[in-house]
């Protein structure tokens, strides 16, 4: 069995938790949006984050969890992605400007750069550990954008992050079977679906409407990324619209089970 911990999961930063993060295990997350709160100075074990893309929902700790914990962490954090996201974290992050470009500063007491940053291949199959593998592929988001399929011990969950379409969730479920969880985002309500389209995200009408052809598979599916000041109109809205889908909106410290 697999338990994926929650750090953040929700759509924008409030009161009521933080952004995408997901813990695979005790060195390695999917996203950094929340980090530092939940883990503290565990944040210092993390040596290794996969993105899914550069928006700063999804990237923002990164800039904390170095930061805070520098004289603790005794590994670079391997930071791994798509080229054009490892681009973008570069030019517009870890630039000097609006902060520290940690690729070209050494760890504490040695000489190997605190950040190390490692584009992947999308459809690659990457070890984690001697029981969970990852893998790529590509989603449809206003930037080069990718989700992961995470497997361990034969079973397997596929995270989208920021998408608007979802065929290649449809794909990847009948290329895998394997695969029995979905998490899949809507970050809108029904009533802002023009911002959606624009900013490719998902509604709950428009989430169940392309989850159709795999209605019947009998999937777990987990739903994050709501725009917190929505919440409410969103839950209600996916509980109208859900029809046998068995789902569980995810929040901070929800642990994935698979
Ligand atoms: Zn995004
Ligand atoms: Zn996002």
């Amino acid at each position: 069995m697999c338990e994926i911990l929650t750090l953040g999961a929700y759509g924008s930063r409030s009161q009521k938790g933080g952004t995408s993060a997901f813990m695979l295990n005790s060195t390695t997350l999917i996203d950094a949006g929340n980090v530092v709160v939940p883990l503290g100075e565990a944040s210092a074990d993390i040596d290794l984050v996969w993105l899914t893309h550069s928006h700063l929902d999804h990237i923002a700790d990164l800039a904390f969890m170095i930061d805070n914990y520098f004289e603790k962490r005794d590994k670079p954090l391997r930071i791994r992605g798509l080229p054009q996201t490892l681009e973008a974290v570069q030019t517009h992050f870890f630039n000097h400007t609006i902060w520290p470009d940690f690729s070209a500063i050494a760890m504490y007491g040695s000489k190997e750069m605190t950040v190390i940053l490692e584009s992947i291949e999308v459809g690659e199959y990457y070890t984690i550990d001697e029981t969970m593998t990852i893998k790529a592929f590509y989603t449809d988001h206003t930037v080069p954008s990718c989700g992961y399929i995470v497997t361990k011990e034969h079973q397997a969950l596929l995270i989208t992050a920021d998408t608007h379409r979802l065929e290649m969730v449809e794909e990847a479920v009948k290329s895998h079977p394997n695969i029995r969880s979905l998490v899949i985002e809507c970050a809108f309500p029904n009533a802002m679906e023009e911002l959606a389209v624009v900013s490719k995200h998902l509604t709950p009408n428009l989430l169940f409407e392309r989850l159709k052809p795999l209605e019947s598979l009998g999937l777990k599916l987990y739903i994050n990324h709501l725009k917190p000041t929505y919440e409410t109109e969103i839950r209600q809205e996916i509980k109208k619209a859900k029809g046998k889908w068995d789902v569980t909106i995810l929040r901070d410290g929800t642990v994935l089970v698979f």
